[in-house]
């Protein structure tokens, strides 16, 4: 792929703008419950930082309204990490689209406020990438979770800023996942679960061409279920998606290999950490129950399918794993991808989360930072961060 890098460049006293992908999760009080992404970032800071640039760094956080700031989209406590991890201070900038210049002195950095609280980023709005461009010297796309997405600042800046370029974990993510998928082993495993289910509905259908087995869990799991007729009372579900769910079925199945429907699940009345927890059969879930996890029947039936699998592609938890009641079907599907043979892939935020919690990040061969990008790359699908990076390089 032909893409600058920024490693290539001379950044000194350049404003260097660097779109991170630092969305980590976070607790009801903020607090971040793992910061893998945000030291996957920390090299390419650290090289602008190095070379003597002024570094400006921002990043989506959350699911912020455009136009509106509220406490939580806030950026701080990424700042804090930040700061601790680079061992200097890392001031946040809230107005920046319209406050003039908002580059530090060289060899410092500052961090630009939730840059989807901005109108016109995820439109991708000229306007307001020729002014995010206009901050900037270089502008550096080192996120490659979002890299799926067209939007200002990982799209329009790249048309308008003078240079254009790919930071180094974007490099690394884009060769390594090329490496790895070019011509995976067979049979290719893909489990796609997790909570963002129309998202992820979507692009079932085109991963479903490309896979020879194919797990749902979490919300995804669920429409699934709803598709095969089965009751899933209050769940997290896309019931407008069925029948793209039945589509992706009949897929799965005319290459021999149906989709597995969870047999059993744990269930609650009300989602909270606290909530009893309940083992069901599939068919016996009541009206006002949520699936909130697989059940072991279920966990045991996929452990086995992934242990014959030749590569594995893992995003999205399949339970909440957050809420230890309901943890389970995610940790045996973790240690199930552990004791695998096969070439294991795994990505997302909260995917990430779920390894580092089950404590098996050294048994996964490749970590990604992306969710959503990844899959699309498997997929085969042109990301648009990085074709606009490929266009700039021409
Ligand atoms: P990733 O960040 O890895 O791409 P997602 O953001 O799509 O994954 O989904 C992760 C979230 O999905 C987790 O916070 C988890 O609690 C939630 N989840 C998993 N299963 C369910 C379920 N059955 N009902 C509600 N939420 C679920
Ligand atoms: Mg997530």
């Amino acid at each position: 792929m032909n893409i600058r890098r920024m490693t290539d460049l001379d950044l000194s006293g350049k404003r260097v703008f660097i779109r991170a992908d630092l969305n980590v999760p976070q607790d009801e009080r903020g607090a971040i419950t793992d910061d893998t992404r945000i030291r996957a970032s920390l090299p390419g800071i650290e090289f602008a930082l190095k070379a003597g640039a002024r570094v400006m760094v921002t990043s989506h956080l959350g699911r912020p309204k455009e136009g509106e700031f509220r406490p939580e989209d806030s950026l701080a406590p990424i700042a804090e990490r930040l700061a601790a991890l680079l061992g200097r201070p890392v001031a946040v900038r809230r107005d920046w689209i319209d406050a003039g210049e908002v580059a530090p002195a060289p060899g410092e950095v500052v961090l630009l406020e939730n840059c989807r609280c901005n109108k016109g980023e995820k439109k991708n709005d000229d306007a307001l990438a020729r002014k995010m461009a206009a901050l900037c010297d270089v502008y550096v796309n080192d996120a490659f979770g979002t890299a799926h997405r067209a939007e200002a600042t990982t799209h329009g800046i790249a048309k308008f800023a003078p240079v254009a370029c790919a930071g180094p974990l974007m490099a690394e993510e884009v060769s390594a996942l090329t490496r790895a998928l070019a011509q995976p082993k067979r049979p290719l495993v893909a489990i796609v679960a997790g909570s963002k289910v129309s998202t992820k509905l979507t692009i079932l259908q085109a991963l479903a061409g490309k896979v020879d087995r194919l797990i749902v869990g979490g919300g995804i799991a669920n429409t699934f279920m709803a598709a095969a007729g089965l009751p899933i009372g209050k769940s997290l579900a896309e019931l407008d998606l069925v029948e793209d769910a039945r589509k992706v079925m009949a897929m799965l199945r005319a290459k021999g290999g149906e989709v597995p429907i969870p047999v059993d699940v744990v269930v609650a009345k009300s989602f909270a950490p606290d909530a009893p927890a309940t083992e069901k059969a599939a068919s016996a879930v009541a009206a006002d129950d949520m699936i909130l996890d697989i059940g072991p029947k279920t966990a045991a039936m996929l452990g086995e399918l992934l242990q014959s699998a030749g590569t594995i592609v893992w995003n999205g938890p399949v339970g909440v794993f957050e809420f230890d009641a309901f943890s389970g079907g995610t940790r045996a599907i973790a240690a199930a991808i552990a004791r695998s043979p096969a070439f294991s892939l795994a990505g997302g935020g909260d995917t990430i989360a779920a390894i580092n919690k089950f404590g098996i990040a050294g048994d996964v061969d490749y970590i990604s930072t992306a969710g959503g990008a990844f899959l699309e790359f498997l997929e085969g699908k042109e990301l648009p961060a990085l074709a606009i990076l490929q266009q700039r390089a021409a």
